[in-house]
């Protein structure tokens, strides 16, 4: 039998960091330059959303044929992180309060996976999350490379956490942490349990409707966040450090 794992899976935009309009500047710039428009970019609703859904719901719409943008879209990306990484430091990126605390103490529960489940592709989460050095701080982590829809996310997650480790966590061992309700949405349909944190874009209430099974307005107190996290996977807390 293999020890007994869990994991704790969070969110980038909007749950750890800000990053002020430059990633969809770069997409918008990505996209122009390859097909001349941004299509229907503008009434895309990007909070929560994958990258490649983004991209197709942006596209399609100006008559873009889906297997044309999936043919493209490493040619989509390159020039997305291209522009990302030089946008990224024209803005001052915004580190939510609490999270590099919060990563220092889940990192030292040792049953504790954490991960990432984002709708941002690999390397646009390691450009974001480079700014602040804390992509490392993460053992795995599902992107929007893996798949469009958010929803599928846990299930690769496990399987992920399964290939490192030898055993992967019950759906109800893994807390997944997000700012809108596509993030609680997928961890509950998953049967995962859910922090919703209100330091994005939508509004408490919203969230709260949703039936996350903790909501909290930021991840900025540690203790209070550590404690519902733990409570989540039915952890005691340790000894304090
Ligand atoms: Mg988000």
């Amino acid at each position: 039998m293999g020890t007994r794992v869990k994991a704790v899976l969070f969110d980038i935009d909007g749950t750890i960091l800000k990053s002020q309009g430059a990633g969809k500047r770069a997409l918008e710039h990505a996209v122009t330059d390859l097909f001349g428009t941004t299509g229907a970019m503008d009434t895309v609703q990007f909070q929560g959303r994958t990258d490649p859904y983004i991209i197709h719901e942006s596209l399609e719409p100006a008559g873009i044929a889906r297997v044309e943008i999936a043919r493209r879209m490493d040619e989509i990306k390159e020039r997305y992180f291209s522009y990302l990484r030089r946008y990224i430091r024209e803005v001052d990126v915004v580190l939510l309060p609490g999270i590099r605390d919060l990563l220092a103490v889940l990192g030292r529960e040792s049953v504790i996976v954490t991960g990432l489940l984002t709708g941002n592709f690999v390397e646009g989460a390691r450009i974001k999350l480079g700014v602040f050095d804390l992509f490392p701080l993460f053992q795995t982590g599902v992107f929007g490379d893996d798949t469009s829809v958010r929803n599928e996310m846990p299930a690769i997650a496990r399987e992920r956490i399964r290939a490192l480790h030898g055993t992967a966590p019950d759906f109800g061992d893994m807390v997944v942490i997000g700012d809108t309700v596509h993030d609680v949405e997928c961890g509950k349909r998953a049967g995962a349990r859910t922090l919703a944190v209100g330091t994005g874009w939508t509004p408490a209430d919203v969230l709260i409707a949703q039936g996350p099974d903790l909501y909290l307005d930021s991840l900025g107190d540690t203790r209070q966040a550590l404690e519902g996290i733990l409570r989540l996977l039915e952890l005691q807390p340790g000894p304090p450090n």
